[in-house]
């Protein structure tokens, strides 16, 4: 929370004032800007998963440049492009865009304008109307697309699905409907059987139901069920999420669906039953067999729980 209201004490004065967000951000609030540090992980020979600053970033290494998934924060993309030079010498060529949230695409801008940027058609029309991110303390998000004259915006858009590349270097890029947000794409890199699936599953907790971005909870579970359907047929193996600092499987994201279906579950049977937000809130705790999962937020069960009731009306 506290982390939010730095940021949005922020954002309306700028980039510069953002960049230090950012850094703040990094630094836990603490006042001093600490350095933009991004960390690399290796995953296979090509494919590298870049933290800090926001969302996980993977970087896709081919013969004729490089293809990466998500830009962090605003003023990461520089660190991030700095860091992939120390990884090769070939130039990004692609960006492609998880879903709209600022800590995924915002460092888009920082790119060279050549760059082709790829997104769902849905995340395109969200990035271009900046909607606040629901159940965030964010206040009105700046259009840092619009600032720059438009660049970093997606100029190729899918629908449901799109394939890059061809061999060991193709890319499959999926959407299977409304869940985070209402223009969630799944990037599959099959030879590897890699998938980076953004905040669809960004940790072992209650995800954002973003439904200002067309976001839904009622909907998430079915969605992310065939996203792991996909990861079963495609052979995946490993996952890259939104927001964990190592890679899960495709039994967690299974999981994880599960775990999502059991809450819209326990708010649908309290409103059922004549119930109230507020009574999911004091009754939801983390079913024992979801090991490893966080403790829920009572800000966050709200705020997905009324999502799911305004829903059902
Ligand atoms: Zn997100």
């Amino acid at each position: 929370m506290r982390r939010a209201i730095v940021l949005t004490a922020l954002l309306a004065t700028g980039a510069l004032a953002l960049r230090l967000a950012a850094s703040q951000q990094q630094a836990g609030g603490r006042g001093q800007p600490a350095p933009m540090v991004v960390e690399v992980d290796k995953l296979k020979d090509n494919l590298y998963v870049l933290k800090g600053g926001g969302g996980n970033t993977a970087a896709f290494i081919t013969a004729s440049g490089v293809v990466v998934v998500d830009t962090k924060l605003p003023g990461w993309g520089q660190p991030l492009l700095e860091k992939i030079k120390t990884l090769t010498s070939k130039p990004v060529t692609t960006i492609i865009n998880t879903h709209t949230h600022f800590d995924h695409v915002s460092g888009n801008v920082e790119f060279p304008a050549t760059i082709e940027v790829i997104a769902h058609e849905n995340t395109k029309t969200y990035m271009d109307q900046a909607n606040p991110v629901y159940g965030l303390q964010t206040g009105p998000q700046a259009n840092i697309f619009k600032e720059n004259g438009g660049k970093g915006m997606p100029k190729r858009t899918f629908k449901e699905k799109m394939t890059l590349g061809r061999g060991a270097e193709r890319i499959d890029l999926y959407y299977f409907g409304r869940a985070h947000t209402g223009g969630d794409a799944y990037v599959v890199f099959p030879a590897l059987r890699v998938m980076h699936v953004g905040d669809t599953f960004p940790n072992k907790d209650l995800p954002i139901m973003d439904k200002n971005n067309g976001g839904s909870g009622v909907a998430y579970a079915a969605t992310l069920a065939k996203a792991a359907d996909l990861a079963r047929v495609a052979n995946v193996d490993t996952i890259i999420n939104g927001h964990m600092p190592t890679t899960t499987t495709p039994a967690d994201l299974r999981l994880y669906a599960d775990f999502i279906g059991d809450f819209v579950r326990v708010v649908q049977d309290a409103k059922a039953v004549g119930g109230s937000v507020e009574d999911v809130v004091k009754g939801w705790k983390t079913p024992a067999k979801y090991a490893g999962y966080s403790m829920p937020q009572a800000a966050r069960v709200r705020a997905d729980a009324q999502v799911v009731w305004d829903e059902m009306k």
